[in-house]
């Protein structure tokens, strides 16, 4: 356990602060730290003087919104509610979360705030003016065990309130304010497989008791872990990094498959082997003390109540992996739905069966949900698991929710109800890309549609750092972690492998392929150097054939079906003078997209082309050379090269990369699902290249 509770206050910072500002300020100070609070987890509030519309004054509290990260707090984050009506609530011997979600959204001062937390009445019925509640890891450390009083008490010592598990809602928010009112001179106090709660009369005295009582449980989990074996020392040592990462890009998409099915949703999944996964997958206690379940309600909804924990005889053997992984998911899943069926009343639906977590001892560790943001959640979370896990261990040994607590917080009803409030999924959502050639042009426009579209994408290119500054680019116009960037020289059968097992280790599979990259060699057959020719077809022919089969090989492996997009070219169906080695290669190209149709349709892998024609703007393939040569192939002035490919359309169209990337899209979705072996022109027109 680290001791790095540090109190950030800097009284030189806050003085002149506003009180909003000053509760904005303290907020930041605890979601700095992650040990404290992560991912919209924990709140803070502040008692205020406030005038309501009609000008009259009246006490007020200002509260942390549902869900808003503290670590980038900002003062409209923080609705004012109104004191006066909140407090008479503490007559009521009981209230349902609905109605109490209800209730809360009347009190607020100004209707267009965001919804106070749903921890607001805890908060209300303290009576001191400034709260902090935080999950803080070393804390629950201490209420995850045998003993929870007892190690509370030798670590925090006796002035603290303890409060037994309850599900946040109305029940416990009076529960808290009860134990407090009993114990005025308490400093602050222990929620069980919660938190802590602490107070002060300003921002700065309920943040310094926070810290201080945090620090001494840190210090004494450190006391207690002295000579002793974290999770009962090593059982399996770690497989050399290259080898657990090959080890697990094999058996990636028989687990994606074996998450997708019987009608699950697709999901992504992200692998990791960091030091801290690698040790306690390793140790010898790690599985058992895994089962035991999440730490808090609050991380169960993320990381489900324990993770599905595989191991094989031999962790690099992919064969026995991938088996093993089959019957470990088809058994959590049999093993939580009679979970569900032993707790659920009658109309409950069950949800998802599938693990979030799934550890395997010597390789590493998945984690599995909707988007990145998703994956870095469930993976943030485990994480912390794993310390708070490791804490409790060091005082005697971690505990957690009942199993029906644990059902009770997974299937309550509010966050059920939250989850009905979700935008509807984008077209790609859950589906990940990858795109060769993407650094710009053609290829960096799809990669965008595809990302708008909710996809998640890994854009290949020759040019890394360009690739980089695209991903980079389009994740901050979409979301972040959307894109990743990966170097690929699709010619290179080792680079594109290694493109594929980046692309399963960041996103956990693929479900579309988009073949774009390519180069134009130009000149009339006679004089071409023998070198340009074969390289043109090694990019522009066998470049495709090698990124199309390692894609098809994971399609089927993953049995989820897919898309291949082959980006082609007019010169297929009509060639130029003087662009044979790039026509000549290019329709191998198609060729070799209608063989992968006919060799996948049978697991529902489409394969399809698009050929696009004089797509200039941002383009790696028009080079000055490219463009002066086909000007003179055509007999026009250079600079008129764009107007004279216009003008040769029906359309008389410029033809731009987003146009081809529209078409990209349509072929990449569900839209187009009876359609493949087709070939779709985007060049306005051109009569004589019509497929026929
Ligand atoms: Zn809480």
């Amino acid at each position: 356990m680290r001791l790095a509770m540090l109190n950030r206050w800097k009284q030189e910072e806050a003085q002149s602060l506003s009180d909003v500002e000053v509760l904005t300020y303290q907020s930041r100070l605890v979601g700095a730290e992650p040990a404290l609070v992560m991912w919209g987890g924990g709140n803070t509030s502040l008692k205020v003087a406030r005038r309501d519309f009609r000008g009259r004054e009246v006490k007020a509290m200002l509260i942390k919104g549902s869900g808003s990260d503290m670590k980038a707090a900002q003062p409209g984050d923080f609705p004012a509610v109104r004191l006066e009506d909140l407090l008479p609530l503490y007559e009521r011997t009981e209230m349902g979360d609905e109605e109490m979600v209800d209730y809360l959204e009347r009190c607020l001062l100004d209707p267009g705030s965001p919804r106070p937390s749903i921890e607001t009445l805890l908060h209300a019925f303290l009576p001191q003016a400034s709260i902090v509640h935080s999950h803080a890891d070393a804390i629950l450390s201490l209420t995850n065990t045998s003993n929870p009083s007892g190690a509370i008490r030798a670590a925090l010592g006796g002035d603290v309130v303890i409060v037994s598990y309850l599900r946040p809602g109305f029940l416990l928010s009076k529960g808290v304010a009860q134990a407090a009112l009993s114990r005025p001179r308490a400093k602050g106090m222990v929620l069980l497989n919660h938190g802590l709660v602490t107070w002060g009369a300003d921002a700065k005295s309920s943040y310094d008791a926070h810290v201080e009582l945090v620090g001494r449980a840190e210090a004494y989990l450190a006391e207690r872990a002295v000579g002793k074996l974290p999770f009962g020392g090593v059982k399996s040592e770690p497989l050399p990094k290259e080898e657990r990462r090959r080890v697990a890009a094999a058996a990636t998409p028989v687990l994606r498959s074996e998450l997708g099915a019987l009608g699950g949703s697709r999901t992504l999944l992200r692998f990791l082997d960091d030091d801290q996964t690698m040790r306690f997958a390793g140790s010898k206690l790690g599985r058992e003390v895994a089962m035991v379940g999440a730490a808090t309600p609050d991380h169960l909804l993320n990381t489900k109540r324990a993770p599905l924990w595989v191991e094989t005889q031999d962790p690099s053997d992919a064969v026995e992996l991938r088996r093993a992984l089959e019957e470990g998911v088809a058994q959590y899943r049999q093993e939580y739905t009679q979970w569900f069926l032993r707790h659920a009343g009658a109309g409950v639906e069950m949800r998802d069966p599938n693990p979030r977590v799934i550890i395997a001892p010597g390789l590493g560790m998945w984690v599995a949900g909707r988007d990145a943001r998703a994956l870095d959640v469930v993976s943030d979370i485990y994480h912390h698991t794993i310390s708070i896990m490791a804490g409790a261990q060091a005082v005697d040994a971690y505990t957690s929710l009942s199993p029906r607590d644990a059902f009770e917080a997974e299937y309550w009803p509010l966050e059920l109800y939250k989850l009905t409030l979700l935008p509807p999924e984008a077209e790609l959502s859950r589906k990940v890309a990858l795109v060769t050639g993407a650094a710009r042009g053609i290829g960096k426009a799809i990669a965008r549609r595809l990302a708008q579209a909710g996809a998640h994408v890994a854009l290949g290119d020759l040019d890394a750092e360009g690739a980089q500054d695209a991903a980079s680019e389009i994740n901050q116009e979409t979301a972040v972690g959307r894109c990743i960037a990966l170097a690929l020289d699709v010619s290179s059968p080792e680079q594109v492998a290694a493109a594929f097992q980046e692309t399963l280790m960041a996103f956990g599979g693929v479900d579309i392929l988009v073949s774009n990259a390519g180069v134009a060699p130009t000149g009339s057959l006679d004089g071409m150097p023998l070198a340009e020719w074969r390289r043109s077809l090694e990019v522009n022919a066998t470049g495709h054939l090698l990124v199309g089969r390692e894609a098809a090989r994971i399609l089927r492996e993953q049995g989820l079906g897919g898309s291949m997009v082959f980006i082609a070219t007019k010169n297929v169906t009509a060639p130029g003078r003087g662009f044979g080695a790039y026509s000549a290669a290019k329709a191998a190209e198609a060729q070799l997209a209608r063989v992968f149709a006919i060799e996948n349709g049978a697991y529902g892998i489409r394969s399809n082309i698009i050929n696009p024609d004089a797509v200039f703007q941002d383009s790696g393939l028009w080079s000055q050379e490219l463009r002066e040569e086909r000007a003179s192939a055509h007999g026009v002035p250079e600079e008129e090269l764009e107007e004279f490919y216009r003008k040769r359309n029906l359309l008389q169209a410029f033809i731009t990369p987003k146009d081809v990337a529209e078409a990209v899209l349509w072929l990449a979705s569900d839209r187009s699902a009876k359609t493949t072996g087709c070939m779709i022109p985007v060049d306005g027109g051109v009569p004589e290249a019509f497929p026929r």
